[in-house]
């Protein structure tokens, strides 16, 4: 009896947070560069939004999207202001949101392009979710074994190779659907050029493009989306990991004109963007655009950028540092477990991306000290597995 063994848990119970900081039951203080997978960008128990949860939850927790809700036409306002784009849809997960991006592809496919079976490309090594229709467009076999049969439509292109893209595409291509940084991947980058290329190439085929930001976006790579770094400017944008700072909301957004095509009754949500998950987004929301964090990140992220390169880069065993602003990967030559292990008990919590990647996600919030502080745990780290794996090879 219990829970589905789905996650390989860590032994540590974590009981309270604060900023970059966790607690746990036994009273031992970690620094957090995990931010619960990217997700609460803000930091543990950020004051602005802790209390725009607090006072909601007094005022009215859920109404039904048969009613208007306040908080999402404001929560909108901000998304479409900064993305350019025109309509938003708020559900309840990052999946969820991709799940209507790519109905929303389909039905605009069927609806414009007069195609008959609507195939989306994306790209081998990315993470979409764990829906049906998301894990098969996610180009990782680990996350659709056994899962079958599974829905047709998704052809498969390799990321930042626009010669693979082309030969993927065909008649009855509708979409192309990718991250930005591919994270769960292990933090691999788009080449700006390959995304300025992939913008002309859509344009030219008639193909939507349609980015998924939900782990890229809400400020982790130093702008409120990262593609807003890389000139161009997508059809549609999925998001929701930092969206909510930990609660659970996604939100998927369109350009102009393809509100036509998810019209009444083509989609629906009970819980998507309710009055609690609006009130907290509105408040995360409002901390990106009107304070100052945005360019701060940028700043903090080429100082976190500098410390892993001139410290960790040096060190045996490392082999490639990826990433930008506060999104990292340092891929190594043996598998990273032994290392988050070890950084655990020295006090920083660190996940991985793949079995090679060590994955950097601190909260935004993140000090110059507190980056010292991580790289310095890392680097001793380093040094005490690989000394333990000698001792243990002889
Ligand atoms: C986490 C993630 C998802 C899935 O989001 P869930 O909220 O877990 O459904 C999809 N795409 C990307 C890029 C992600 O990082």
């Amino acid at each position: 009896m219990g829970l589905f063994p789905t996650y390989r848990k860590s032994e540590i119970r974590l009981k309270k947070g604060e900023g970059a900081w966790l607690w746990d039951e036994e009273g031992h203080r970690y620094l957090d560069y995990t931010s619960g997978i990217g997700v609460c960008n803000l930091g543990h128990a950020h004051p602005r939004v802790t209390e725009a949860l607090g006072e909601q939850a007094s005022k009215l927790w859920h109404t039904s999207n048969l009613f208007p809700i306040a908080g999402q036409e404001e929560a909108a306002e901000m998304l479409l202001r900064a993305t350019g784009l025109a309509n938003a849809f708020f559900s309840n997960s990052g999946a969820e949101a991709n799940e209507a991006a790519i109905k929303l592809a389909r039905r605009w496919g069927h609806q414009v392009k007069g195609v008959s079976k609507p195939e989306i490309l994306t790209f081998h090594s990315s993470f979409h979710g764990r829906t049906l229709a998301t894990l098969t467009a996610t180009g990782q076999t680990k996350v659709q074994e056994d899962c079958g049969p599974l829905p047709e439509g998704f052809v498969f292109a390799t990321y930042n190779d626009m010669n693979s893209v082309k030969e993927a595409v065909s008649e009855q291509t509708v979409a192309v659907l990718l991250e930005v940084i591919q994270g769960e991947g292990g933090i691999q980058p788009a080449q700006p050029s390959f995304l300025k290329e992939l913008e002309a190439f859509c344009r030219e085929q008639g193909l939507l493009l349609m980015l998924d930001e939900i782990q890229t976006g809400l400020g982790r790579t130093g702008t409120l989306f990262a593609f807003q770094a890389m000139g161009i400017q997508p059809d549609v944008v999925t998001c929701a990991k930092g969206l909510g700072n930990g609660f659970p909301v996604g939100a998927m957004l369109g350009r102009a004109g393809l509100e036509d095509h998810l019209g009444y009754g083509s989609h629906g949500t009970t819980f998507g963007g309710n009055p609690l998950a609006m009130a907290v987004t509105g408040a995360v929301l409002a901390e990106m655009i009107e304070t100052s964090l945005l360019e701060r990140v940028q700043e903090t992220g080429k100082y976190l950028a500098n410390q892993l390169h001139e410290k960790l880069l040096p060190l045996a065993g490392v082999k490639e540092i990826r990433g930008r602003g506060m999104m990292w990967g340092i891929e190594l030559e043996t598998p990273a477990a032994p290392l988050v292990k070890r950084l655990a008990e020295k006090g920083l919590l660190v996940i991985t991306a793949g079995e090679y990647v060590l994955r950097l996600l601190p909260p935004l919030i993140i000090t110059k000290e507190q980056m010292n502080e991580g790289v310095d745990m890392i680097v001793a780290a380093m040094k005490e597995v690989r000394v333990d794996e000698c001792v243990s090879r002889v």
